[in-house]
């Protein structure tokens, strides 16, 4: 049962979080969108905060998304869409789904993915927005490019007809600490502002739950809430 009530809190607790940390650190009002992350999330959670005017969601799995989408098509009006966002790892036979029910793509680490993303986006639709993502701290247990090789990520995606790239996502390892969050996004930071300017990026895709502070202290454009929307999941042990 999703506790809606909770869920609306958390949201307005959580943007209030995201308007103090653009004032501390001297970014624009309103310089910081929030993704919120369903994953392991029911529908009737979703349609919680989208009652709370959260209208972009952040999906890990495929399968796990789709059948969410459709069901939250009901709460959507013609000017008021939820834009979905895809942050999870990508198999190749997963691509067509993927380019036909989002709106986003923010775990892009190889060209032949994104030629094939590229390649099945329904002529219909606006081109699929990409962020390209790189393993900024290096975990071989993480997704993404390593630094070194994101230049080579990012021109081989910004030819692709019906992609925009928009930018860079990572996920650092977990730190508590603020001073070592901050010196993982200085990095990401340092990574992005020279291919922002070289290839017109807009995006930094950086911030999550315990650490959205420090990413907007470097920067960040985009956080990525899970936990702090839609609470821990009972029995789930974060890695
Ligand atoms: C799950 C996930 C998040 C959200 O993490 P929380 O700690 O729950 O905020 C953000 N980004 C990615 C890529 C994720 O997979």
């Amino acid at each position: 049962m999703a506790d809606n009530k909770r869920v609306l809190e958390n949201l307005r607790a959580c943007r209030e979080r995201i308007r103090r940390a653009e004032a501390e650190y001297n970014r624009p009002a309103n310089s910081v969108q929030l993704l919120a992350i369903s994953k392991n999330r029911d529908a009737e959670s979703i349609a919680a905060a989208v009652a709370g005017d959260q209208w972009r969601f952040g999906e890990a799995r495929v399968q796990e998304a789709l059948p969410k989408i459709d069901a939250l098509r009901s709460f959507e009006s013609a000017d008021k869409r939820i834009e979905w966002h895809f942050i999870g790892p990508i198999q190749s036979n997963k691509t067509r789904a993927i380019a036909e029910n989002f709106a986003w793509v923010h775990s892009v680490c190889r060209p032949s993915i994104a030629e094939r993303l590229s390649a099945q986006r329904p002529e219909g639709l606006e081109p699929l927005n990409i962020c390209a993502q790189i393993n900024i701290s290096g975990e071989a247990t993480k997704s993404g490019v390593a630094p070194d090789a994101a230049e080579a990520l990012v021109r081989a995606i910004c030819d692709l007809p019906r992609l925009r790239l928009r930018g860079l996502m990572t996920i650092p390892s977990r730190e508590l600490d603020r001073e070592a969050q901050r010196r993982a996004y200085a990095a990401f930071r340092q990574l992005f502002e020279p291919l922002a300017d070289a290839y017109r990026l807009d995006t930094l895709s950086a911030g999550m739950s315990e650490d959205f502070e420090a990413a907007i202290a470097e920067g960040s454009t985009m956080v990525r809430v899970g936990r702090g929307i839609f609470g821990e999941i009972p029995g789930h042990v974060h890695a």
